[in-house]
């Protein structure tokens, strides 16, 4: 169903974007990896997704926070593999602080990275999907899409805009075999989440397993972190043929998180 066709993920060096990447390998999609890191290490990455699920993987540094970077790499997988039929918007920081007390270069950077950037690849991608009659993009918000939490003001400003611009593009592509849904994550244990336990941690001198139980995990129900392979498998699961009317959705997979 995926086989042959091309997929961009965003911020796919790690933690969520790097599973997603994977799971589309694995359904035979060519993929456009993209993120920082170390160079040989992202190369060696590179290299072993492509042999193990034998598709073509390329990958761009193009910085999510600056558009004529992310409209280029766009661009470079339209003409590399003929066509961008999967995009998947991943690319998210974070920084927690008072809404007051927010440094500015903080809130600039989230909105461009966690929120312009899928605009822009988007509007780049998306007149080739209307070509083809074929398209899938998946936005990975939050369960900060949908509800706050303080100190987050950047980034649930930022996700609940990315859940807007998600159901917008849905209504202007609907009935042109293309969809837009984003994915709502609770708390999984990425690097991203890392940082929060340990500035938890220390803020409060409690160990790095309160900090989990009491601090982090203390709105998602389940109290257990959502798995990258959850993540990955409802975003294949979004991109394939049996999700054809599923658009304009915001999926939420947080552990009963914003059922309360
Ligand atoms: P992560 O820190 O593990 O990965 C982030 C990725 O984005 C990395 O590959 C990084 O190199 C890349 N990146 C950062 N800045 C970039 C830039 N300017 N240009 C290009 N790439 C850039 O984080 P994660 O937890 O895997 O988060 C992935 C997405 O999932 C984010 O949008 C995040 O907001 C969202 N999310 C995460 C959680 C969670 O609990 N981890 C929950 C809900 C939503």
């Amino acid at each position: 169903m995926l086989k042959g066709k091309s997929a961009i993920v965003t911020g796919s060096t790690s933690g969520i974007g790097l599973g997603i990447a994977r799971s589309l390998a694995a359904q035979g999609c060519n993929v456009m990896l993209n993120g920082f890191g170390d160079a040989t290490q992202i190369e060696k990455l590179r290299a072993a997704l492509a042999a193990e699920h034998k598709v073509t993987v390329l990958y761009s540094s193009a910085d999510m926070a600056k558009p004529l970077e992310v409209a280029a790499m766009v661009d470079q997988v339209a003409r590399r593999f003929g066509s961008v039929d999967v995009l998947v918007n991943n690319a998210g920081v974070q920084h927690v602080a008072p809404v007051d007390e927010f440094p500015v270069e903080k809130w600039d950077q989230i909105l461009a990275i966690n929120l312009s950037s899928a605009f822009h690849a988007i509007r780049i991608a998306l007149p080739g999907m209307r070509a083809r009659n074929w398209g899938r993009i998946i936005n990975i918000a939050s369960a900060h899409g949908l509800v706050a939490s303080p100190f987050k003001s950047a980034y649930v400003a930022a996700k609940h805009g990315l859940v807007g611009l998600t159901k917008s593009v849905a209504l202007e592509v609907a009935g042109k075999g293309i969809t837009c849904n984003a994915v709502c994550p609770g708390y999984v244990l990425t690097p991203l989440v890392e940082t929060q336990i340990q500035d938890r941690a220390k803020e409060r001198g409690i160990s790095r397993e309160d900090a989990i139980n009491n601090v982090i995990l203390e709105r998602q129900p389940s109290k257990e972190f959502v798995k990258i392979e959850e993540i990955a498998a409802l975003t294949v699961f979004l991109a394939g043929d049996a999700a054809a009317s599923i658009t304009g959705a915001a999926y939420s997979i947080d552990g009963g998180w914003t059922a309360q």
